[in-house]
């Protein structure tokens, strides 16, 4: 099987193997059979934040497809729900939403599985799973044990995690959230989505509300999946925002997005820098482009090779770079390949 045919971006050549692991035991086995025998092991959920190399991978992928959803759900506690990790995130959030689980609704729309949550502590409009995750169970493939971590030891950082700075150590087996009560969402605390349900960044509005924004506006920018839109063949943002030192900040211009962050440090943004380098929404070719609705997703067209998307990466990299000194790091997972 090609990979093309596992990852959002449809790309990617053969795997020498292709486990599928339907429940946590099939799961484990697999992982630990392939680390025995030394075998290059690749884990695959939703294929969303992947990027494959057209020569494929020479080794066992194992899809995650386990699935269930447990709930502990009392007034004083709210409700614990425990998730496996091959659960289709987005069905979670719209589970959350019609039980009055409160926390996640901002999440709406993001491809993938809940157990890849944790690993780059998804984010988007102003809420990140690192807020309501209580814990998150694991198969340690070095110690060869079930590992439980609380979110304070799961090392959760922007669009990272000590499952992603260990990416060879981890299986995600479930994850467990802590949502509070209520049909009111979570505070709203992006500028955008206050915007688009007529309330002050601050306020809360209903849950139900939020979820309906929050996908309104992602279709807009093509960041909901949609088989006939290629603008959603891509793996969502391809770099992360940038967090700056003051003296970098400084240094752009007045109109750069700035946004200062717990740690002293001053977030900007990677879609403002690449447009203003000259990388227009739809810049690229007819095989691989940005997205026509969003300067930061780069897409394949049809047609096209991971040689040809990482091309296009560096190009816009090394565009952004020479006009402000910054360099832009990749947030999906590269295998195989390098930018
Ligand atoms: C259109 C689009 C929009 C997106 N929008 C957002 C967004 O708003 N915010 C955001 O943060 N991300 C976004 N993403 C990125 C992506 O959806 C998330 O990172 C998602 O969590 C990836 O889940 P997945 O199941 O597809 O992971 P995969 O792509 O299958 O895997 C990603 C990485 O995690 C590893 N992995 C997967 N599951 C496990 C597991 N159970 N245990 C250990 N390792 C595992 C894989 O080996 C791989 O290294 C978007 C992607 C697309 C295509």
């Amino acid at each position: 099987m090609d990979l093309a045919d596992l990852t959002t971006l449809r790309l990617g050549g053969p795997a020498r193997a292709v486990i599928d692991a339907t429940t946590e035991s099939q799961l484990i086995d697999a992982v630990r059979v392939a680390d025995e025998a030394g075998d290059p092991l690749l884990l695959v959920a939703g294929g969303s934040n992947l990027v494959v190399a057209d020569e494929g991978f020479d080794g066992t992928v194992v899809r995650i497809l386990t699935r269930g959803i447990e709930v502990d759900s009392d007034a004083c506690s709210g409700a614990m729900v425990t998730i496996a990790a091959g659960e289709l995130w987005d069905g979670v959030v719209a589970r959350a939403v019609t039980e009055g689980w409160v926390g996640i609704e901002a999440l709406s729309g993001i491809p993938g599985s809940a157990g890849a949550t944790p690993i780059q502590n998804v984010g988007a409009y102003g809420q990140e799973v690192s807020q309501t995750i209580a814990s998150v169970r694991t198969y340690d493939r070095y110690d060869r044990a079930i590992r439980t971590f609380a979110a304070a030891d799961c090392g959760f950082t922007y669009r990272s995690s000590r499952f992603k700075a260990e990416p060879q150590r981890y299986v995600v087996l479930s994850v467990t959230f802590q949502l509070t009560l209520g049909d009111l969402g979570a505070p709203i605390a992006y500028a955008e989505l206050a915007r688009a349900l007529g309330v002050e960044v601050g306020e809360r509005a209903p849950a139900a509300d939020v979820r309906e924004a929050v996908l309104a506006l992602r279709r807009g920018k093509g960041m909901v999946l949609d088989a006939d839109d290629h603008d959603t063949w891509s793996a969502g943002s391809f770099f992360t925002n940038p967090m700056l030192s003051a003296d970098v900040a400084d240094a752009l211009p007045s109109a750069a997005p700035r946004f200062d962050q717990p740690d002293g440090t001053i977030k900007t943004s990677a879609a403002w820098l690449i447009d203003h380098a000259g990388f227009a929404k739809g810049y690229g070719t007819d095989h691989v482009s940005l997205s026509t609705k969003h300067a930061l997703a780069l897409t394949n067209r049809g047609g096209a090779t991971t040689a040809e998307l990482l091309a296009l990466a560096r190009e816009i990299r090394e565009g952004v770079q020479a006009s402000y000194g910054i360099t832009l790091v990749n947030e999906p997972v590269l295998i195989g390949c390098e930018l």
